[in-house]
């Protein structure tokens, strides 16, 4: 367990790729972090470099107090599990989690004895027999997830761990992976680009885009307060709708103005722009699809329908007004049954002010959130220990070896039989960096 610093980390690959920059991140001991953004944006090559797999171009990490960018992988105590783990096929699921403390000389019995409590930790106590060509998919995923739990590391680094299962699978692992959460009481740090994974999974999530953090902050906050138009849109299923509109200074209050109708903003958005002395001006105004109602009011917003989707518990209505597409989430009560409406079908339909997000039109900054200016010098940092000081809760053992099958470098197809299967004899075979030599 340790907490863990990025301190503007930056990496250059060959030169030319910017792939992350100005990262900083304190997380704390215990924490479960999410790193999300699109595919490109930086979150793999992040969680490879706390893991040492990618080395630092700039900046600094500690982990558990000790600057770790010099430190290979695997005295970093830290455990990874991939997207493309792999098991070695050869050897029974029991043997697969056993094998890194079986290289690390563990005691037999305390082998034992770890083995079962993840076994029993992730439900594969029946399983500890087979082979891997015998798993189902999310089984394998358990095997894979086992054997990086017995290490027992300060951290736990996943990196897309689910998103080679089915969706039903998925959703299931997702839930198995927050009581493993409960279990096994250390640091996460999880990467997705599936905003649901990471707002259900995350105590705080990190938004990347384009190598730059846009946002951190609780699944709350990230979806209550977007820091930006990159993150309204990002966090949040089905997307924020996103109007061109005028917001209205008048005094110490505000509105918006939206397709003839004018909404006040709540007093809490009205004291945050008033504390940003923000103007009247042109915005981009963010409404969730869950935030606008149908009304009968004639004070409302006019649209046609053009599709509608029965969900079950909602229905979601796609319609044109203002000159675009817009959302419109409409709950149903359980003894509720809905026709789908006509295309065509005239609607109204209002929000409250405290729904409206305005953003910048040209930055697409959340105006009630004015980008703070880049202070003078950067404070000093909390003082960390020294560089080759083992951290105070680190046994020696624990410090000395680590090992996880890093597909990422070579996969291993479990799915193949095990007759065609390249059978590494041990991990440097298959270039595991985190293997003892
Ligand atoms: P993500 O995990 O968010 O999909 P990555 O961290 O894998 O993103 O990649 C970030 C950027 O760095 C991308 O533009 C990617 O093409 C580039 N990149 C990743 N790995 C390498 C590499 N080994 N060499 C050169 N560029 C790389």
């Amino acid at each position: 367990m340790a907490g863990l610093s990025l301190r503007n980390v930056k990496k250059i690959y060959d030169n030319t790729v910017v792939a992350v920059q100005e990262f900083n991140l304190e997380i704390a001991d215990k924490e479960f972090i999410v790193l999300v953004g699109p595919s490109g944006c930086g979150k793999s090559t992040t969680l490879r470099m706390v893991a040492g797999l990618e080395d630092i171009t700039e900046g600094e990490i500690y982990i558990g107090g000790r600057k770790v960018n010099t430190v290979p992988p695997k005295d970093r105590d830290i455990a990874m599990v991939f997207q493309n783990y792999a098991l070695y096929p050869h050897m029974t699921v029991y043997d697969n989690i056993a094998y890194g403390l079986k290289l690390r000389k563990f005691p037999k019995r305390v082998i034992d004895e770890k083995v079962r409590e993840a076994a029993e930790i992730l439900d594969i106590a029946e399983l500890l027999k087979r082979k891997p060509k015998a798993l189902s998919g999310g089984q394998r995923q358990r095997v894979a997830i086992g054997r990086a739990i017995v290490r027992e590391p300060q951290v736990f680094l996943m990196d897309e761990p689910l998103s080679n299962l089915d969706a039903k699978l998925r959703n299931q692992m997702r839930s198995e992976i927050l009581k493993l959460r409960q279990k096994v009481n250390t640091t996460f740090i999880y990467v997705t680009h599936d905003q649901t994974e990471a707002m259900t999974l995350g105590d705080r999530i990190v938004i990347m885009k384009d190598g730059f953090v846009q946002q951190v902050g609780t699944p709350q906050e990230v979806f209550h307060h977007p820091a930006n138009l990159f993150v309204a849109g990002f966090i949040g299923t089905p997307q924020m709708n996103i109007f061109d509109a005028q917001l209205t200074r008048e005094g110490e209050r505000y509105f918006v103005e939206l397709g003839g109708l004018r909404v006040e903003l709540s007093t809490e958005k009205c004291a945050r722009l008033l504390a940003g002395d923000v103007d009247s001006q042109p915005v981009k105004l963010g409404l969730r699809p869950e935030h606008l109602t149908l009304t009968e009011e004639n004070d409302a917003v006019y649209a046609a329908v053009d599709v509608s989707e029965m969900m079950g518990s909602a229905v979601h209505i796609h319609v044109s007004a203002c000159g675009q597409d817009v959302v419109i989430v409409v709950p149903l009560s359980e003894e509720e049954e809905t026709e789908n409406l006509p295309i065509g079908l005239p609607v109204r339909f209002t929000f409250r002010g405290s729904a409206a997000h305005v953003f910048d039109v040209e930055t697409g900054h959340n105006l009630e959130y004015p980008q703070k200016a880049e202070p003078e010098e950067e404070a000093p940092p909390a003082a960390p220990a020294p560089e080759d000081a083992p951290p105070a809760d680190q046994p020696a053992e624990e410090a000395a070896a680590s090992e996880e099958v890093s597909a990422g470098e070579a996969s291993i197809p479990v799915e193949q039989p095990e007759t065609e299967m390249p059978v590494p004899a041990g991990p440097a075979d298959i270039g595991d960096p985190f293997a003892e030599e």
